[in-house]
């Protein structure tokens, strides 16, 4: 008998190195509109998959949290941090690793790493968000905030809502170049702007995803014209907000998952009752999305578990075929399942380490 497991029990793994081949192979922004596709599929079917408010570990920097949810038949979660902190250490604010499970045996079908993963699959949220919910002509957005979240909500918005200028601004100058220097090539007009209010001008679609433990005030009422739609991506930790309370008093506001929403979202300041709509209930047609040229909507976006585990399914079923994976010895697999002992018996090195 072998001491190795069958080639059943090897659970495909996706590194990060294989995440950036899979998404240049098939191509970003074609990335982005698949994921926005499959990510809108599973808000369809929304009232089938089991919900709950992520589970979540704050201390004083930042927040180590984890995301599961199941459709009956796969289940998923993520492994996600937020350390605003971070990047002055020269470490990400938001890393992430994700697995799904085959519900009837319960056994692991696909590992991967999911910092990139978490930025392709949050800009194609905002994207399928703002298809429903911005204006349909708008062609310009002030993307405040220009870390690593900002480039994948730019090109999102240019794939899916067919968005062609941005308007970057970030307190940190060198992230606005960086930023505009990595959409270069993007065929996306940008304009490096100075101030939020400079970010602004002329745009339709407001993109906040900046990142700072605190209540902030990076939108104020005065800043928000009528019409505009805003896409509150980096308020998503209780107490840790981008938008002025009198805002979100004058907003159609549209969430994630309510109970998650309250306590993560911008309307963690507003009372436990004021109404929000579910963007699921949109997407379905059960509740009205934009209604006037003149309303101001807003997506308080805080990442739901159901868009990883879309996101989870495109690449489990985007890799196959593909050398974008490799095969994982992380489920003991016995000849005889209840010999667990004999397989690990039989496995003794001859040599041991003194
Ligand atoms: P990041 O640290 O890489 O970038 C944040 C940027 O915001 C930095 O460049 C910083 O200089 C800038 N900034 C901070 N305060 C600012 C201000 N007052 N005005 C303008 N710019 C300011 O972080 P990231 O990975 O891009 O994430 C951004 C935020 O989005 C984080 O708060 C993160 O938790 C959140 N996030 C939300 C979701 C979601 O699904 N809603 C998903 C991923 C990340």
């Amino acid at each position: 008998m072998s001491p190795l497991p069958s080639k059943l029990a090897y659970v495909p793994f996706v590194s990060v190195e294989h995440m950036m081949g899979l998404v240049h192979h098939i191509g970003v922004e074609k990335v982005l509109i698949d994921l926005a596709a499959e990510i809108e599929a599973d808000f369809r079917r929304w009232p089938l998959f089991d919900k709950t408010p992520r589970v979540a570990s704050h201390s004083d920097v930042g927040v180590i949290e984890l995301m599961p949810t199941s459709d009956g038949q796969t289940y998923g979660f993520k492994y996600v941090n937020g350390h605003p902190k971070n990047t002055a250490e020269g470490l990400q604010t938001v890393t992430a690793f994700g697995l799904l499970a085959d519900v009837e045996s319960g056994y692991p079908k696909l590992l991967s790493e999911m910092t990139l993963l978490t930025a392709l699959r949050t800009a194609a949220t905002s994207a399928m968000a703002a298809k429903h919910l911005a204006p349909r002509s708008a062609r310009t957005m002030a993307m405040i905030g220009n870390g690593a979240q900002s480039e994948f909500q730019c090109l999102a918005f240019k794939a899916v809502c067919g968005v062609d200028t941005v308007r970057l601004f970030d307190i940190d100058p060198s992230a606005t170049a960086r930023c505009a220097a990595n959409l270069a090539q993007s065929g996306l007009k940008v304009v490096e702007c100075r101030s939020g209010e400079e970010a602004i001008e002329g745009a339709q679609i407001i993109t906040t995803c900046t990142a700072d433990k605190q209540y902030a005030t990076i939108l104020t009422d005065n800043m928000v014209g009528s019409g505009v739609h805003i896409n509150a991506i980096g308020g998503d930790c209780p107490g840790k907000t981008e938008l002025h309370r009198d805002i979100l008093l004058r907003s159609s506001i549209f969430v994630e998952y309510p109970p998650q929403t309250r306590i993560e979202g911008e309307i963690q300041q507003l009372d436990p009752d004021h109404a929000v709509t579910e963007l699921w209930q949109v997407i379905t047609g059960q509740a009205q999305g934009r209604n006037d040229d003149q309303q101001v909507t807003l997506f308080d976006s805080v990442g739901f578990a159901i868009e990883d585990f879309s996101a989870l399914r495109y690449v489990a079923r985007a890799i196959r075929g593909t050398p974008f994976f490799t095969r994982l010895d992380m489920i003991a697999d016995p000849d005889d399942p209840r010999d667990l002992f004999g397989m690990f018996q039989r496995a003794k090195p001859e040599i041991t380490i003194a």
